[in-house]
Protein backbone atom coordinates (compact mmCIF):
# COMPACT_ATOMS: atom_id res chain seq x y z
CA UNK A 1 0.00 0.00 0.00
CA UNK A 2 2.81 2.73 1.16
CA UNK A 3 4.08 2.80 -2.29
CA UNK A 4 0.95 3.87 -3.15
CA UNK A 5 0.79 7.46 -0.52
CA UNK A 6 2.39 10.09 -2.26
CA UNK A 7 2.47 13.43 -0.62
CA UNK A 8 1.49 16.52 -1.82
CA UNK A 9 3.20 19.56 -1.81
CA UNK A 10 1.24 21.84 0.11
CA UNK A 11 1.56 25.90 -0.78
CA UNK A 12 2.21 27.21 2.88
CA UNK A 13 4.92 25.62 4.54
CA UNK A 14 6.48 25.06 7.73
CA UNK A 15 8.72 28.17 7.27
CA UNK A 16 6.03 30.28 5.94
CA UNK A 17 3.51 29.76 9.01
CA UNK A 18 7.00 30.21 11.43
CA UNK A 19 7.58 33.37 9.67
CA UNK A 20 3.66 34.59 10.23
CA UNK A 21 4.08 33.46 13.96
CA UNK A 22 7.98 35.13 14.19
CA UNK A 23 9.24 32.66 15.79
CA UNK A 24 10.90 29.08 14.88
CA UNK A 25 8.92 25.93 15.84
CA UNK A 26 10.38 23.11 17.80
CA UNK A 27 9.96 20.07 20.47
CA UNK A 28 10.88 20.48 24.23
CA UNK A 29 11.19 17.05 25.99
CA UNK A 30 10.99 16.20 29.30
CA UNK A 31 12.07 12.79 30.85
CA UNK A 32 12.18 11.50 34.19
CA UNK A 33 10.62 10.03 37.13
CA UNK A 34 6.57 10.14 37.84
CA UNK A 35 6.72 13.32 40.59
CA UNK A 36 10.50 14.73 39.58
CA UNK A 37 8.75 17.91 38.68
CA UNK A 38 7.89 17.47 34.70
CA UNK A 39 4.32 18.51 34.71
CA UNK A 40 5.19 21.51 37.10
CA UNK A 41 8.11 22.84 35.28
CA UNK A 42 6.83 22.41 31.66
CA UNK A 43 3.29 24.36 32.84
CA UNK A 44 5.63 27.26 34.14
CA UNK A 45 7.57 26.93 31.09
CA UNK A 46 4.74 27.15 28.71
CA UNK A 47 3.53 30.23 31.01
CA UNK A 48 6.83 31.93 30.39
CA UNK A 49 6.88 31.51 26.60
CA UNK A 50 3.26 32.64 26.35
CA UNK A 51 4.06 35.61 27.88
CA UNK A 52 6.78 36.22 25.71
CA UNK A 53 4.06 35.24 22.41
CA UNK A 54 5.43 32.25 21.30
CA UNK A 55 2.60 29.98 20.26
CA UNK A 56 2.87 26.82 22.84
CA UNK A 57 0.98 23.40 23.25
CA UNK A 58 1.59 20.56 25.67
CA UNK A 59 1.45 17.55 25.66
CA UNK A 60 1.44 15.62 29.15
CA UNK A 61 1.01 11.70 30.11
CA UNK A 62 -2.37 11.85 31.41
CA UNK A 63 -4.27 13.75 28.72
CA UNK A 64 -2.72 11.75 26.14
CA UNK A 65 -3.35 8.50 27.43
CA UNK A 66 -6.96 9.53 28.13
CA UNK A 67 -7.54 10.37 24.07
CA UNK A 68 -5.43 9.39 21.77
CA UNK A 69 -3.51 6.68 23.89
CA UNK A 70 -6.05 4.88 25.94
CA UNK A 71 -5.96 1.97 24.18
CA UNK A 72 -2.52 1.55 25.26
CA UNK A 73 -1.17 -0.09 28.63
CA UNK A 74 2.55 0.53 30.37
CA UNK A 75 4.12 -2.58 29.05
CA UNK A 76 7.31 -2.31 27.70
CA UNK A 77 5.70 -2.18 24.01
CA UNK A 78 2.91 0.08 24.59
CA UNK A 79 5.37 2.57 26.14
CA UNK A 80 7.30 2.77 22.74
CA UNK A 81 3.88 3.04 20.35
CA UNK A 82 2.82 5.78 23.17
CA UNK A 83 5.89 7.23 22.89
CA UNK A 84 5.90 6.77 19.27
CA UNK A 85 2.96 8.27 18.43
CA UNK A 86 3.65 11.49 20.83
CA UNK A 87 6.37 12.08 18.31
CA UNK A 88 4.23 12.24 15.10
CA UNK A 89 1.55 14.18 16.74
CA UNK A 90 4.32 16.99 18.06
CA UNK A 91 5.98 16.49 14.27
CA UNK A 92 2.89 17.83 13.24
CA UNK A 93 2.44 20.89 15.73
CA UNK A 94 6.19 21.47 14.75
CA UNK A 95 4.97 21.83 11.25
CA UNK A 96 1.96 23.99 12.36
CA UNK A 97 4.58 25.94 13.43
CA UNK A 98 4.61 25.52 17.49
CA UNK A 99 6.89 25.38 20.29
CA UNK A 100 5.69 22.07 21.73
CA UNK A 101 6.46 20.70 24.93
CA UNK A 102 6.10 17.23 26.32
CA UNK A 103 6.50 15.83 29.54
CA UNK A 104 6.69 12.15 29.63
CA UNK A 105 8.01 9.63 31.81
CA UNK A 106 9.43 8.29 28.48
CA UNK A 107 12.17 5.55 30.26
CA UNK A 108 13.80 3.83 27.56
CA UNK A 109 16.37 5.56 25.29
CA UNK A 110 15.53 3.89 22.39
CA UNK A 111 11.87 5.32 22.41
CA UNK A 112 13.61 8.94 23.23
CA UNK A 113 15.96 7.92 20.04
CA UNK A 114 12.87 7.32 17.61
CA UNK A 115 11.46 10.87 19.01
CA UNK A 116 14.67 12.42 17.85
CA UNK A 117 14.64 10.58 14.77
CA UNK A 118 10.54 11.17 13.87
CA UNK A 119 10.73 15.07 14.30
CA UNK A 120 14.93 15.72 13.66
CA UNK A 121 17.36 16.43 15.69
CA UNK A 122 17.55 20.28 14.85
CA UNK A 123 14.05 20.20 16.38
CA UNK A 124 14.57 18.48 19.48
CA UNK A 125 15.77 19.90 23.02
CA UNK A 126 15.89 17.18 26.03
CA UNK A 127 15.17 18.32 29.36
CA UNK A 128 15.78 15.16 32.10
CA UNK A 129 14.16 16.33 35.41
CA UNK A 130 16.90 14.19 37.51
CA UNK A 131 15.35 14.11 40.99
CA UNK A 132 16.05 11.49 43.32
CA UNK A 133 13.70 8.51 43.27
CA UNK A 134 14.08 8.51 47.37
CA UNK A 135 12.40 12.40 47.18
CA UNK A 136 9.54 11.66 43.80
CA UNK A 137 8.27 8.81 46.06
CA UNK A 138 8.70 11.06 49.36
CA UNK A 139 6.34 13.66 47.48
CA UNK A 140 4.14 10.84 46.05
CA UNK A 141 1.93 13.60 44.32
CA UNK A 142 -0.49 11.02 43.09
CA UNK A 143 0.24 7.97 45.59
CA UNK A 144 1.11 5.64 42.85
CA UNK A 145 4.91 5.14 44.79
CA UNK A 146 2.89 3.71 47.57
CA UNK A 147 0.44 1.66 45.39
CA UNK A 148 3.37 0.15 43.37
CA UNK A 149 5.20 -0.32 46.75
CA UNK A 150 2.28 -2.56 48.34
CA UNK A 151 2.07 -4.66 44.60
CA UNK A 152 -1.22 -2.84 43.25
CA UNK A 153 0.80 -1.32 40.22
CA UNK A 154 3.06 -3.48 37.44
CA UNK A 155 5.31 -2.12 35.43
CA UNK A 156 5.77 1.27 37.67
CA UNK A 157 8.92 3.25 36.62
CA UNK A 158 11.85 3.39 38.93
CA UNK A 159 10.00 1.04 41.26
CA UNK A 160 9.37 -2.40 39.39
CA UNK A 161 9.97 -1.11 35.73
CA UNK A 162 13.41 0.24 34.74
CA UNK A 163 14.44 4.11 34.16
CA UNK A 164 17.41 4.91 31.32
CA UNK A 165 18.68 8.19 32.03
CA UNK A 166 19.77 10.25 29.60
CA UNK A 167 23.52 10.70 29.32
CA UNK A 168 23.94 13.74 27.65
CA UNK A 169 20.54 15.92 28.05
CA UNK A 170 20.11 19.61 26.59
CA UNK A 171 19.37 20.48 30.21
CA UNK A 172 19.51 18.53 33.60
CA UNK A 173 17.44 19.65 36.82
CA UNK A 174 17.73 18.20 39.79
CA UNK A 175 14.84 19.57 42.04
CA UNK A 176 16.05 19.18 45.13
CA UNK A 177 18.80 21.75 43.98
CA UNK A 178 17.04 24.05 41.78
CA UNK A 179 14.11 26.22 42.23
CA UNK A 180 10.92 26.14 39.46
CA UNK A 181 11.51 29.42 38.06
CA UNK A 182 15.70 29.12 38.26
CA UNK A 183 14.82 25.76 36.22
CA UNK A 184 12.55 27.45 33.54
CA UNK A 185 15.65 30.22 33.26
CA UNK A 186 18.14 27.54 32.63
CA UNK A 187 15.64 25.85 30.34
CA UNK A 188 14.96 29.38 28.19
CA UNK A 189 18.62 30.37 28.46
CA UNK A 190 19.07 27.15 26.81
CA UNK A 191 16.96 27.28 23.61
CA UNK A 192 17.75 31.67 23.73
CA UNK A 193 21.15 29.82 22.63
CA UNK A 194 20.22 27.29 20.23
CA UNK A 195 17.64 28.73 18.61
CA UNK A 196 18.49 32.45 18.62
CA UNK A 197 14.82 33.53 20.14
P1 LIG B 1 5.81 14.77 37.12
O1 LIG B 1 5.12 15.57 36.06
O2 LIG B 1 7.29 14.62 36.87
O3 LIG B 1 5.15 13.47 37.45
P2 LIG B 1 4.74 16.76 38.91
O4 LIG B 1 5.16 18.06 38.31
O5 LIG B 1 3.34 16.29 38.69
O6 LIG B 1 5.79 15.63 38.47
O7 LIG B 1 4.97 16.79 40.49
C1 LIG B 1 6.14 17.33 41.08
C2 LIG B 1 5.84 17.77 42.52
O8 LIG B 1 7.05 18.25 43.10
C3 LIG B 1 4.83 18.90 42.58
O9 LIG B 1 3.98 18.70 43.66
C4 LIG B 1 5.72 20.14 42.81
O10 LIG B 1 5.05 21.16 43.50
C5 LIG B 1 6.86 19.53 43.65
N1 LIG B 1 8.13 20.28 43.57
C6 LIG B 1 8.84 20.70 44.64
N2 LIG B 1 9.95 21.38 44.26
C7 LIG B 1 9.93 21.40 42.91
C8 LIG B 1 10.80 21.97 41.93
N3 LIG B 1 11.91 22.65 42.25
N4 LIG B 1 10.48 21.78 40.62
C9 LIG B 1 9.37 21.08 40.27
N5 LIG B 1 8.50 20.54 41.15
C10 LIG B 1 8.76 20.69 42.46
Amino acid sequence: MEKYIIPHNFSVTKKRRSALKNHVAFLIWFTGLSGSGKSTIANELEKALFEKEIHTYLLDGDNVRKGLNNNLSFSPEDRSENIRRIAEVANLMIDAGLVVIASFVSPYKEDRENVKRIVGYDNFVEVFVNTPIEECERRDVKGLYAKARAGEIKNFTGINAPYEAPTVPDVEIDTTMVSVEEAVALILSAINRRFKM
